[in-house]
């Protein structure tokens, strides 16, 4: 666990507001806020404040916190007026396509997602 509340990632810097970043959405559990290159019309992020790693270094403690995001992730699409659907991902680790070393779950909307994804 990094020595600073939050991590040390990008995403530490934004939960600490070291990076200024308007939030959709702040509890004493996580964040939400738009993706800086987003790859949809709608393209958000939900972050625990936890700096867990990655998905597959969480705990079973972690149960709790995990399903907190997806209910997050809902609220906030509903703000969002994503009525017709949305994607939800969780990239994991170098095959994963994880850059951001503090995990999170995108949310991508506003247009029709293609599957298998690439
Ligand atoms: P990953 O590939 O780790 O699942 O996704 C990391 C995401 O974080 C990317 O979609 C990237 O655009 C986003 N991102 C990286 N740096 C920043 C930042 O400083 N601010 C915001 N809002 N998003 C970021």
């Amino acid at each position: 666990q990094s020595a600073k509340p939050g991590g040390d990632t990008i995403f530490g810097k934004i939960i600490r507001g070291e990076i200024k970043t308007d939030f959709l959405y702040e509890d004493d559990q996580c964040v939400a806020f738009n993706d800086i290159a987003p790859q949809a019309p709608v393209h958000f992020l939900v972050v625990p404040k936890k700096p867990i790693v990655k998905l597959s270094d969480a705990e079973d403690a972690d149960e709790q916190l995990l399903g907190h995001l997806l209910v997050v992730a809902r609220k906030v699409a509903k703000d969002k007026g994503l009525v017709q659907g949305y994607r939800v991902v969780i990239n994991d680790g170098p095959d994963g396509g994880q850059a951001v070393m503090h995990i999170h779950v995108h949310v991508t909307g506003g247009r029709q997602m293609e599957w298998p994804p690439g």
